[in-house]
């Protein structure tokens, strides 16, 4: 049976998820995910991993930052090992030294190859295999593929893995994870020190998402002067000729065929967004799913209609917040903010 899995932002949206609708939910490792401002402390990983196993769903932890070598015997011993005795179901993982080690370490674990992989062909599959992981996450670069998927789902079935796909998400320039835009804005990095509630203290860098840090976004305020300052011409240029650079994409009329593919996670990003949005997306999906399962394809239209109107409202909460990470961009560099019509 396909799994509908949801956004843990927090507790409050970890509970809220899995009342509306979700089979499983994933959370951020403090320090580690790819995702700034809306991780757990390791205390509340626990929580969250004692309320998914109250209501009989399933939860991962996401660790896919890119973990740098010297840390992971540290990351395997006070974080995965406690993941593994609390009963999580998986870790989300890009640095694949780190999977390895997970995959050799805690078997009964699933190790998932995170979106941040971009995995897009044979290749990649075979690679991440070999690195332990027994989750394939699709590239967001085949979002417009589907055919590509099916086929390359076969692939990783074939192989004994599972496969998921991203019905809702951030399509980066070039798929999540694959994107180095960001590095032309590194004079504005900014190294976050944080401490956990079992006293470990973790480093972040604020403007590279590779290094968990959130991104500023240039890709969608790329007519800025701060952004004609920093990035080469023939770069920018490149990135002009693109049409759509980032854009926030749904697969809600794809649903049917997803599940004709025997995709086994479908999964809805969005972290960092208000719970009751995320929940009524939740909820909307599992409605749809439901309704292709029992082949009631005469309310397709109307859920879809749905979660396009919750998905402006998302798209609205976005703008507003790359507006102030613009302006936080500018305030790094020591530069006057200019006003612009729109971005
Ligand atoms: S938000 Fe934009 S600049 Fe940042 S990683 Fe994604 S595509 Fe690249």
């Amino acid at each position: 049976m396909v799994e509908l899995l949801a956004p843990g932002g927090s507790l409050e949206m970890v509970r809220a998820v899995l009342s509306s609708g979700a089979d499983s939910v994933f959370v951020g490792a403090l320090g580690f995910s790819r995702r700034s401002g809306y991780e757990l402390r390791h205390e509340e990983v626990k929580k969250a991993i004692e309320i998914a196993g109250e209501m009989g769903k399933k939860i991962y932890i996401a660790m896919n930052a890119i973990i740098d070598r010297n840390l992971i015997p540290k990351l395997i011993e006070r974080r995965v090992a406690d993941y593994a005795k609390w009963g999580a179901n998986g870790i989300i993982v890009k640095t694949p030294e780190f999977m390895k080690e997970i995959s050799k370490n805690f078997p009964e674990i699933e190790v998932i190859a995170s979106v941040g992989c971009h995995i897009d062909s044979k290749e990649k599959i075979d690679f991440f295999s070999n690195m332990g992981a027994t989750t394939i996450v699709f590239s967001t670069e085949l979002r417009r593929e589907l055919e590509k998927i099916g086929f390359l789902s076969n692939y990783a079935h074939n192989l004994g893995l599972k496969t998921e796909v991203l019905i809702t998400g951030t399509a980066c320039y070039k798929g999540v994870g694959n994107c180095n835009f960001f590095s032309y804005f590194a004079k504005a990095f900014e190294k976050i020190e944080l401490i956990d509630s079992d006293g470990m203290v973790v480093e972040k860098v604020f403007g590279n998402p590779e290094m968990g840090g959130g991104c500023y976004r240039p890709c969608l305020y790329i007519e800025d002067p701060v952004v004609e300052r920093l990035v080469p011409k023939d770069v920018l240029e490149e990135m002009k000729n693109e049409k759509i650079l980032n854009e926030r994409f749904m697969l809600a009329r794809e649903i049917p065929t997803l599940l004709d593919m025997g995709i086994d996670i479908l999964k809805i990003q969005g972290r960092e967004y208000p719970v009751e949005i995320i929940a009524s997306i939740v909820k909307a999906f599992r409605d749809l799913i439901d309704n292709c399962l029992s082949k009631r394809t005469e309310f397709l239209e109307q859920k879809v209609f749905l979660i396009e109107k919750l998905m402006e409202e998302i798209h609205k909460r976005r703008m507003i917040y790359t507006g102030n990470l613009r302006e936080k961009l500018y305030e790094k560099l020591g530069l006057k903010v200019p006003v612009l019509d729109s971005y």
